[in-house]
């Protein structure tokens, strides 16, 4: 994986552009029960514009659950979320406009099963943005194109690779025009020789500028695509740095004890 991810996403000029004091994603004192499971405790972030933020961490730490806070697919209890300066709203109708700024990508690909590869990525622009049939497809011929699937834009999802599949899944997320691209695991689902070609689209997708906060165990794309990893366990961030400051520095034992059993 390290080799095709290409170092000249970090050292690129986009990325600092964002400031501290003005994030595109700001999660700020939040926590998260399921019942009586405190799943999220106190979390704090910020992303910037262009930043690609890693997050990793043991499996059950809320890594998942703080991904679907942000895309307001899990209510949160305390706390608040803001998207470009936007508190998230827990209930109402600005929830999908809203939902529509941050698109998300998950382990599983979720492709309509019984739609062609191009109404997967046209029909929630025709819905939510309320464009034309024509302008859906010419934009997603064109994403699609990006993706490297537009040859196969008139078949099924099954029809399709697993990888292709995801890369399809990345182009319907960018058809919202999102303005921040969250990433589940999208890899963990994927045969290995499959792995590498969606790790390629993410990283142009970086190198292009776009926001990104990727939850994923391939430590390649970390150390060479991301600005910042963020380290989780049990509900908490634990460390954060950059991925020289993590990787090379480990601080917490909790943090290289993982490394220890992934790498
Ligand atoms: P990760 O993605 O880091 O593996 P998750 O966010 O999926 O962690 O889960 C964090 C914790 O919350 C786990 O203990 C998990 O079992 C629990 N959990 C996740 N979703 C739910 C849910 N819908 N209801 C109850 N518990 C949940
Ligand atoms: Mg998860």
């Amino acid at each position: 994986t390290e080799s095709s991810v290409s170092a000249a996403v970090k050292s690129g000029d986009s990325k600092a552009a964002g400031h501290a004091d003005n994030p595109l994603v700001e999660v700020s004192h939040v926590d998260k029960y399921f019942g009586d499971l405190h799943v999220l405790k106190d979390i704090n972030l910020k992303v910037t514009k262009g930043e690609v933020l890693v997050i990793i961490g043991p499996s059950g730490s809320g890594k998942s659950t703080l991904c679907r806070t942000i895309n307001r697919l899990e209510a949160i209890d305390s706390g608040v979320i803001r998207i470009d300066g936007e508190p998230l709203p827990q209930e109402g109708k600005d929830l999908t406009r809203l939902r529509a700024e941050v698109g998300m990508v998950f382990q599983s690909f979720n492709l309509f099963a019984h739609k062609s590869i191009l109404d997967n990525v046209t029909l929630a622009p025709r819905k939510v943005r309320r464009i034309s049939k024509d302008q859906a497809d010419k934009e997603a011929m064109e994403l699609l194109a990006r993706v490297g699937v537009d040859s196969q834009a008139k078949k099924l999802p099954a029809q399709l690779s697993g990888g292709q599949q995801q890369r399809v899944a990345i182009a319907r997320s960018l058809a919202m025009h999102p303005k921040v691209m969250l990433f589940d695991e999208p890899t963990s689902a994927l045969d290995p020789e499959m792995i590498n070609e969606v790790l390629d689209v993410m990283v142009d997708l970086a190198k292009e500028g776009m926001t990104m906060i990727v939850v994923t165990h391939e430590m390649g794309f970390a150390r060479q695509a991301a600005n910042r990893v963020v380290f989780m366990a049990d509900g908490e961030i634990l460390e954060e740095g950059t991925p020289e400051e993590f990787f090379e520095h480990t601080k917490t034992e909790r943090a290289k004890d993982f490394l220890g059993k992934i790498l």
